[in-house]
């Protein structure tokens, strides 16, 4: 195995467990690694440090094991299953859920790794070369630890810039299993009792997000006779339990055709002949701008599930005037007693720069507003102690007077 020596004091987070190694931490490395491949990390000194997929990146390693320098016997199975123990320890899979995340990167210790579960396929997505490289041997290890599973279908297409040394990265089949594939081709999973049509072949992410599931159930308890407006329903998650808690009406708004295609689709399948719902294909601000306009009826439960604003560090600001805008919007029309759930997605953007920017919003906004529920990502998407970056999810839930 090739070997990477680190700088003097560099070996500190490594030390703590913290899986990656950037590239300025690096003294030499001995050989030439290809991407995605094995290298053992070294402290200065010579010391032991791991084992990890390499990369030309500013993120250089991504240690798989620890005081190792080799990786270790069964590493894929123990790792898979341990994730799979998990997820069963947690109650998630149910005869009522199939839906759940069964490996979220560095929060299984599988830095690089994404995998999402809708019934008989699992959906892997890799955020590192070598998690690429691993693709096969990571689909058969599923298919044999998960006993529900039967298919493994790889999207990297959109999270993988590896075209100098792979190609162009193609989505794809990796373990197909033509017994339970549906006739007419369309995928349904079941979260906490409700379908949705999952699209992995073009659906944004591994097809849905799988990440609001504990925040939708909630949605469902506050939803009873409530006027609700979905904004970024994406497949209409939100809606479709805010219609199961009993809403008056539900207003699903996506900017784009395919979600509000996929949110009638879902609503249509959940509740035949339901007319508590209407969606709409606009851009957020426009949505907003022509309720303070025309005057429309008011909403009493806002969900605002946006993209993530910042993508990056650099990015900061701007998001942070971007969740205020969008806050101010909703407190400013919302019904007096009505419930705001708002989110960030954005991993750069932490628990209080998002509640400072809602802050902002609710004192501009000159509403009474106090905090309900402070939200976060579900248990199946575990942030290791030692890797706070695996946090990304937050939200809060408002109450407007
Ligand atoms: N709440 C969803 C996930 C939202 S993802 C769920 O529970 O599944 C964010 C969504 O915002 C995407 O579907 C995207 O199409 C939509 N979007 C992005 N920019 C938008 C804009 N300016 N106005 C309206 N929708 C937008």
């Amino acid at each position: 195995m090739k070997k990477i020596y680190l700088k003097k004091h560099k070996e500190e987070s490594l030390l703590r467990f913290h899986p990656w190694v950037f590239s300025g931490a690096i003294a030499h490395i001995e050989g030439a690694p290809e991407e995605g491949e094995l290298v053992a990390v070294y402290a200065a000194d010579g010391t032991v440090l791991g084992v990890g997929h390499y990369q030309e990146s500013s993120i250089s390693v991504r240690i798989l094991a620890f005081q190792t320098d080799r990786l270790p016997k069964n590493f894929w199975q123990e790792r898979i299953a341990a994730a799979y123990r998990l997820r069963c320890d947690l109650g998630l899979l149910t005869v009522e859920n199939n839906t759940y995340r069964l490996v979220h990167g560095e929060g299984d210790f599988l830095p690089g790794l994404v995998v999402d579960v809708y019934g008989t396929t699992a959906v892997l997505q890799a955020h590192s070369a070598g998690m690429h490289v691993e693709r096969q041997r990571i689909a058969k290890t599923i298919v044999e630890t998960v006993p529900a599973v039967n298919a493994v279908y790889y999207k990297s297409e959109g999270t993988l810039s590896l075209q100098r040394h792979f190609g162009d990265i193609e989505d794809g089949w990796l373990i197909q299993d033509h017994s339970s594939e549906p006739a007419d081709g369309v995928y349904w999973a079941q979260e906490n009792g409700l379908n949705f049509r999952i699209d992995w072949l073009s659906g944004q992410k591994t097809g849905f997000f799988v990440d609001q599931r504990e925040n939708r159930a909630l949605v469902e308890k506050y939803s009873k006779d409530r006027r609700v407006l979905n904004m970024f329903c994406y497949t209409g998650g939100f809606s479709v339990y805010a219609l199961r808690g009993g809403a008056r009406m539900v207003h699903s708004v996506d900017s784009s055709q395919k979600a509000i295609d996929l949110v009638d689709e879902n609503v249509r399948r959940n509740f035949s002949a339901c007319n508590r719902h209407q969606s709409f294909c606009t851009d957020a601000f426009g949505f907003f701008s022509r309720q303070e306009n025309e005057e429309q009826e008011r909403y009493d439960l806002i969900v605002l599930d946006p993209p993530a604003f910042a993508k990056h560090r650099g990015a900061i600001k701007n998001a942070l005037q971007g969740y205020k805008r969008l806050n101010y919007k909703a407190l400013t029309q919302i019904a007096s007693g009505g419930i705001l759930f708002t989110f960030s997605c954005s991993q750069a953007v932490d628990k209080d720069m998002f509640r400072l920017a809602v802050f902002s919003a609710a004192a501009m906004a000159g509403r009474k507003v106090r905090i309900l529920h402070q939200l976060h990502q579900p248990q199946d998407h575990p942030v290791s102690i030692y890797h706070p970056e695996g946090e990304y999810l937050k939200g809060l839930v408002l109450y407007v007077e």
